[in-house]
């Protein structure tokens, strides 16, 4: 089968899409809409810029008046989502009314998806029927991980592929049929993506020290994206493949030249593999003593699959009878400089050296707020310090913004990255 003739459409609008998610879910306070930024980094690939993105209800005028909307910008409109047998499932109706056809079920489909079932044993509910049901002329796009399949229609010079919300089924479909179909079409154009990670720094400190990179890549796009604790620079190149990629590498040499180790990893790569990375690289164990973060920094160490090899463990302190009774932190200390302060902050981290028998100990302590701040201490006063290897030790001080999530998220990610720059400045040459 092969997909709709498609006339040219004008060129501002020719290599432009829209995506559209369908699903009253998605405007909840419960639910994101996580596809369209796969959907967007896919189309880049093959040389399309997502000029539009909405959500939109299950309410057929609300799916008809976004496809005409997006239409008028974009000559690829992608849907995903309402494909299911329920009534609320109302996305090829849509569909239907905005091309100006009447559906029709196809026998061939309506047996697969009856057969479907009948592999696991049971008899097809007469309402998924309606999943057979398609645009005359549209192609269908079948759905190997469920029984919604997806179509690729057309009308004027505006394609739809219209597609399941379940990512992982809205992924299988893109991978298996609409991508390579584009790609095929751009005749050879992609767009290469790579992301430089950066941990400890904030946005703006980022864009300072790469703005006259910038100025050498006038062509190619860069975003800096920040995240609590992190910020990433998105680089984008286009072009036939050998050209992109290398357009691509020489571009990343000159962003990594201005940022040096600043940048923990590329990617997908997380922090906390870029630590755990290091320490297994030394044969280094690692010990935590947390307080603020409770047990934050624990949770992201341990997201590395693997990370046995180098976390022995971690306590979660925070009463200061716990910081005595579990850390050895002195009454004294307490007493005189109180539990957030770059003393208990030291001993903390001394002591889970020792009690845990770690070659390095990371430890925090500090005030996320909203309660609990003074003009001395103000909320967000942090303290990290670390212990180890080898004698050596670090403390910090520092002051994050933010409500209560916030400062915890970005104080545990910064004292992954100071333990991170520790460990390299540590490095034997
Ligand atoms: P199926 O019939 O196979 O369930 P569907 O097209 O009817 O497919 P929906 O009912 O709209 O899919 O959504 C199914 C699931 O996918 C829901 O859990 C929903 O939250 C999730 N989902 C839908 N759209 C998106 C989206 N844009 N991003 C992330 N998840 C989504």
């Amino acid at each position: 089968m092969t997909g709709p003739e498609v006339p040219a459409a004008p060129p501002e609008r020719a290599s432009r899409a829209a995506i559209v998610a369908i699903g009253s879910e998605l405007l909840s306070p419960l639910r994101q809409d996580t596809n369209s930024l796969w959907l967007t980094a896919r189309l880049e690939e093959v040389g399309i810029v997502v000029a539009r993105k909405a959500i939109v209800s299950d309410e057929i005028a609300d799916i008809v008046g976004e496809l005409e909307t997006a239409s008028r910008s974009a000559a690829l409109i992608v849907t995903t989502g309402g494909l299911g047998p329920t009534a609320d499932d109302r996305t090829v109706e849509a569909l239907a009314r905005w091309l100006g056809v009447s559906l029709e079920r196809n026998a061939e489909f309506l047996a697969k998806i009856r057969a479907r079932f009948e592999r696991r044993g049971i008899r097809m509910p007469e309402v998924n029927a309606k999943q057979a049901d398609f645009p005359p002329g549209a192609r269908v796009l079948e759905n190997p991980r469920g029984t919604a399949p997806g179509f690729w229609g057309r009308r004027g010079d505006t394609e739809v592929v219209v597609l399941p919300g379940v990512p992982s089924e809205m992924r299988e479909i893109m991978e298996a049929t609409v991508l390579p179909e584009l790609a095929r079409r751009s005749g050879g154009a992609v767009a290469r993506r790579r992301i430089l990670r950066i941990a400890g720094m904030g946005e703006s400190a980022v864009e300072e020290l790469v703005a006259p990179v910038y100025a050498r890549w006038p062509e190619n796009p860069v975003t800096i994206l920040a995240s609590p604790g992190e910020v990433e620079l998105h680089l984008v190149t286009r072009g036939d493949p050998a050209a992109a990629d290398r357009r691509l590498r020489a571009m990343e040499a000159d962003f990594r030249a201005a940022l040096g180790t600043r940048v923990y990893g590329e990617d997908s790569a997380a922090l906390s593999q870029a630590v755990g990375e290091l320490l297994r690289r030394r044969t280094l164990r690692l010990a935590l003593a947390e307080s603020c973060t409770g047990g934050m920094v624990a949770a992201l160490v341990t997201d590395v699959a693997g990370s046995s090899d180098y976390f022995l463990g971690g306590a979660v302190t925070y009463a200061d009878s716990a910081k005595q009774a579990l850390l050895d932190v002195s009454p004294e200390t307490l007493a005189r400089h109180g539990a957030v302060s770059g003393e208990s902050a030291r001993e903390m981290a001394r002591g889970a050296l020792a009690r845990f028998g770690a070659d390095v100990a990371l430890s925090l302590t500090g005030i996320a707020g909203p309660g609990g701040g003074s003009e001395a201490k103000p909320v967000g006063t942090v303290h990290i310090a670390i212990a180890g290897p080898e004698g050596k030790e670090l403390l910090k001080k520092r002051l994050f913004v933010g409500d209560r999530d916030l400062i915890r998220r970005t104080a545990s990610r910064h004292a992954l990255e100071l333990l991170r720059r520790h460990l390299l400045a540590a490095e034997p040459a």
